[in-house]
């Protein structure tokens, strides 16, 4: 299967990487936990407000990134697995390159073949989507899978709370896939 990836928040831990220099520029103390909704200027101290949004257009923020638990290893699973798997990142033009950057530096990815920026995620035709933001999952047109986070909670959409839970959600909806197609291919025989 082809099987699109978010960045942020997903394979990169960019909230904890903007709620640590935010911490540090407004002397607060935000936790990830805190963020209960997508906008995230309702969470931040007033002096800050809508300034929040331009930590997501910070390249230095990539360089303190780490990686989501266990996501490299289970990409790698998945690779080995057969599936074929693209990185698709809704991306500012100054976050591009970094998060390209981090996504070759962690060996994530080999080349950009593999990633892809676009922000209307649901134009791009792969199996399986996973993201972290619940309004890419509901419009897509096919398979997609909530990655679960403190800003998503109340979203009653598909959904994994790490990547271990993804390796068996993909296995699961392959068999699905599978088996449906033998269903067609049995009813194709019987019509003949
Ligand atoms: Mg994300």
């Amino acid at each position: 299967m082809n099987i699109g990836i978010d960045c942020d928040d997903v394979v990169c831990d960019l909230g904890n990487a903007w709620i640590l220099k935010y911490n540090q520029d407004y002397d607060d103390n935000l936790k990830k936990e805190d963020i209960t909704q997508w906008d995230v200027s309702k969470f931040v101290k007033k002096e800050c407000g809508k300034k929040v949004f331009g930590y997501f257009n910070d390249p230095t923020l990539y360089l303190n990134c780490l990686e989501m638990p266990n996501s490299l290893n289970c990409i790698n699973i998945l690779k080995e697995q057969g599936h074929n798997i693209f990185f698709i990142s809704a991306c500012m033009p100054k976050t591009m390159e970094a998060k390209y950057e981090w996504l070759i530096n962690h060996k994530y990815i080999d080349s950009t073949k593999e990633f892809i920026a676009i922000y209307n995620k649901s134009l791009i035709n792969v199996d399986i989507l996973l993201d972290d933001k619940p309004e890419t999952i509901e419009n897509f047109p096919k398979k997609g899978v909530l990655f679960s986070q403190p800003w998503n909670q109340t979203y009653n959409l598909p959904r994994v709370n790490d990547w271990e839970e993804f390796i068996k959600f993909v296995k699961k909806y392959n068999d699905l896939l599978i088996s449906q197609n033998q269903s067609l291919d049995t009813f194709a025989k019987w019509v003949r």
